[in-house]
């Protein structure tokens, strides 16, 4: 034999290093230590590989605000069950004429009927490739169940925390921009452009007897919602500074991200592996 033989070993030993290497670190930005894992795998993107990531709070929380962010940082779908179920009444398609009634008089869409619309939006190509956000789902016990029982475990579950009076004033003065779609408050953002605050729309369900009833609904849920996901929970004051706000959740996703990562990491080391010949 020759002298020259590698020991087998340190084959081992190379081994180990090149298929390690699916680490996150909180100082680098988590997409790019996603795709760079990824890049080294000849298969398409994994959907266990994307983040899966819920937020919640209550309405007028800054949920929006902070989805935006949230999506560009992590490359995420957006999926807010408020815009799906509004959409769905201005298509007058069969989901959005149950949901009317509800959604007019603040009051929840019944479990079956949300869980359905987000379930199939789930397992769509861009959810499974590119990860989700999931803003406004699960808002109950059931829809909770349902999501786990779907297999869609997120990696981290944003909840804005904010008092009651803070949210009566924002929703009160909350607006919409028809045509961009942007969304302003009379009192802490108004538009700077005339034209601009002259179309503003008021959302239906934005008075202060309805959002009273949404805020009602959320605490009555809230707590049953977050015991389903207590390992991936962030709580964040919400009535902070906009800024400072998205700066604690994206530092808690990437927090949890860096978690599930080293779970999944342990849970291949727990296999054994040897040597081939
Ligand atoms: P949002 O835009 O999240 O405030 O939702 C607006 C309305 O849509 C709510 O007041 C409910 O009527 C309905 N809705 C949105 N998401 C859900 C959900 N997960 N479960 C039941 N109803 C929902």
């Amino acid at each position: 034999m020759s002298q020259f033989t590698i020991p087998k070993f340190l084959l081992y030993l190379v081994f180990l290093i090149i298929t390690r290497g699916n680490h996150y670190t909180l100082n680098s930005d988590v997409i790019t230590t996603r795709s760079t894992s990824r890049s080294r795998s000849t298969e398409p993107h994994l959907s266990t590989d994307a983040p899966k990531i819920i937020i919640g709070g209550g309405p007028a929380s800054g949920k929006g605000t902070q989805c935006e962010i949230i999506s560009m940082q992590f490359g995420v779908v957006h999926l807010s069950s408020g815009d799906i179920l509004r959409e769905a009444v201005k298509g007058d398609s069969y989901i959005g004429r149950i949901a009317q009634k509800y959604m007019d008089e603040g009051k929840l869409v019944p479990d079956d009927v949300i869980i359905e619309v987000i379930n199939e939006r789930l397992k769509q190509d861009d959810c499974q490739k590119r990860g989700w956000l999931l803003d406004g789902f699960p808002r109950t016990k059931y829809q909770a169940e349902a999501l786990l029982k779907a297999k869609m475990v997120p990696d981290a579950f944003i909840v804005l925390e904010v008092p009651d009076y803070i949210l009566i004033d924002r929703v009160c003065g909350r607006r919409m921009d028809p045509l961009t779609g942007k969304i302003y408050n009379l009192k802490y953002d108004p538009p700077t452009d005339e034209a601009v605050r002259t179309r503003l729309m008021k959302r239906s369900d934005d008075d202060e007897e309805k959002i009273k009833t949404r805020i009602l609904d959320y605490k009555a849920h809230i707590e049953a919602v977050k015991s389903y996901f207590s390992d991936q929970i962030v709580t964040v004051d919400g009535s902070l500074p906009s800024g400072k706000v998205s700066a604690q959740v994206v530092e808690g996703i990437k927090m949890r991200l860096a978690s599930a990562s080293l779970h999944s990491t342990k849970r291949s080391e727990g296999q054994k592996w040897f040597p081939v010949a």
